[in-house]
């Protein structure tokens, strides 16, 4: 096995499948079922996701609302988000724990590393909701925090994308795929992995991520078992 413990960031937007907004149960049911197939393997999972699907800050912003307060509302977006995969994930039976960096105490655990650490551990599916908890944050950001904090070997940053290319692949056809790339070398390059904050916590703690297309069935599996598809970003 190459990975003990993997952090699995997935944007909000993925959830939407084929809808322009919201969630598409069935699309939420296949990550479950991806995700049940790679812990049952043994390894241990915490899962980190976005809520673009739902709301996002910045968009509020430029529509004329107060940054802050859409940021937050952005954060309570991931909550729902999580509550959907975590319901998705304890219809195949597996145990969830749902911890916010917002205390909401009738729904989730507040985040406590230590016991997020004993919970996968325990063998238990940890989903890290509302971000940082911090407005100007993105769940990017939370993923490297988290997947640090709680000593994840490597972030996969499940996508649409299968990887890191030149230039963005749905615009130049001419564009090509890195298998790996240093961290240095993306900042050299101008490209776009993660935002910068999230990229530099994961540089400067030596994590690696991988970026990979999430919706290709059997690549969650084939990543964490060490195969070398999507892009290797590392130091
Ligand atoms: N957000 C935030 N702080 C965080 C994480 C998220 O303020 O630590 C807010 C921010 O407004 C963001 C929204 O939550 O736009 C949804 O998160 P994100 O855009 O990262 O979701 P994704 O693009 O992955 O769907």
């Amino acid at each position: 096995m190459k990975y003990k413990r993997i952090l699995l960031k997935l944007s909000g937007e993925a959830l939407m499948g084929d809808k322009q907004y919201g969630i598409d149960s069935d699309r939420v049911l296949q990550y479950a079922k991806d995700i049940k197939a790679v812990f049952d393997t043994g390894i241990e999972i915490a899962v980190v996701i976005g809520g673009g699907n739902i709301f996002r800050g910045l968009s509020a912003e430029k529509a004329g609302m107060d940054r802050v307060q859409a940021d937050y509302m952005g954060m309570l977006a991931t909550v729902i988000n999580s509550m959907a995969l975590q319901d998705a994930l304890e219809k195949l039976d597996i145990k969830t724990r749902l911890m916010t960096a917002i205390k909401m105490e009738q729904i989730c655990e507040p985040f406590i590393r230590r016991r997020a650490v004993r919970h996968l551990e325990k063998r238990r599916i940890v989903i890290f909701g509302a971000g940082t908890g911090n407005p100007y944050f993105t769940t990017d950001t939370c993923a490297s925090l988290r997947a640090i904090e709680v000593n994840a070997d490597v972030v996969l940053k499940g996508t649409r994308v299968d990887g890191i290319y030149t230039a963005d692949p749905e615009k130049d056809p001419t564009a090509t795929k890195f298998d790996e790339i240093t961290f240095q070398e993306v900042y050299e390059k101008g490209l776009n992995v993660m935002d910068k904050t999230a990229f530099t916590l994961c540089q400067e703690n030596n994590l690696p991520i991988i970026v990979f297309d999430m919706n290709k069935p059997g690549n969650f599996m084939r990543i964490s078992q060490g195969e070398a598809i999507g892009t290797l970003v590392r130091g």
